[in-house]
């Protein structure tokens, strides 16, 4: 995404928020591809891409590893083959401009300014309200997998919004 794009989306908001969905927990890969299979599955392909990553990127590859595949591929369980296991222990892109002096190398193998309907509506909460959504996310402990499909899917989103409308979330700890 470019820097004009964020400051597109953050307008959406009075402020841009503290925590970054697509890196909440352990990253999330929910719109980096689709029909996914099973969890095992995309585990594979993960543990794939990371192999993959680390071999080229001995030999300064970067590049090169991106279109290995040409674009837009996806390997067998959905997952792009893009999407790693970075340093940090979180899911995530290495071609996102954050990781590369601001260029986008995503450009061509997908659609990098898409954000899933779960982050556009948190971004469009008040302050209070995303902070709600982040304890309720801590609450849940889920894991990579359950969250990415929840994000992608907008069902953590829904749950939020039925407890939120419920009058008695006080009562349960819920604020
Ligand atoms: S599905 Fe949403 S939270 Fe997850 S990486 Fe995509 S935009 Fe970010």
């Amino acid at each position: 995404m470019t820097a004009g794009q964020w400051n597109d989306l953050f307008r959406l908001t009075a402020e841009p928020p503290e925590v970054n969905l697509c890196q909440y927990g352990s990253g999330c890969f929910g719109c980096c591809g689709e029909n996914y299979g099973k969890k095992e599955d995309v585990w594979e392909g993960l543990e794939r891409n990371t192999q993959e990553f680390h071999d080229y990127r001995r030999y300064s590859q970067l590049i090169a590893f991106r279109d290995r595949y040409g674009p837009a591929q996806r390997t067998n369980c959905g997952l792009c083959p893009n999407v790693i296991m970075m340093d940090n222990g979180k899911l995530g892109c290495p071609l996102h401009p954050q990781l590369n002096l601001g260029m986008d190398l995503r450009m061509g193998f997908c659609n990098n300014s898409y954000f899933c309907g779960t982050y556009r509506n948190y971004l469009a909460w008040e302050e209070g309200k995303r902070q709600r959504f982040i304890a309720f996310l801590a609450r849940k402990k889920l894991d990579w997998y359950d969250y990415s499909n929840g994000m992608i899917n907008g069902t953590l989103r829904k749950e939020f919004e039925r407890l939120e409308k419920n009058p008695l979330r006080r009562w349960f700890g819920l604020e």
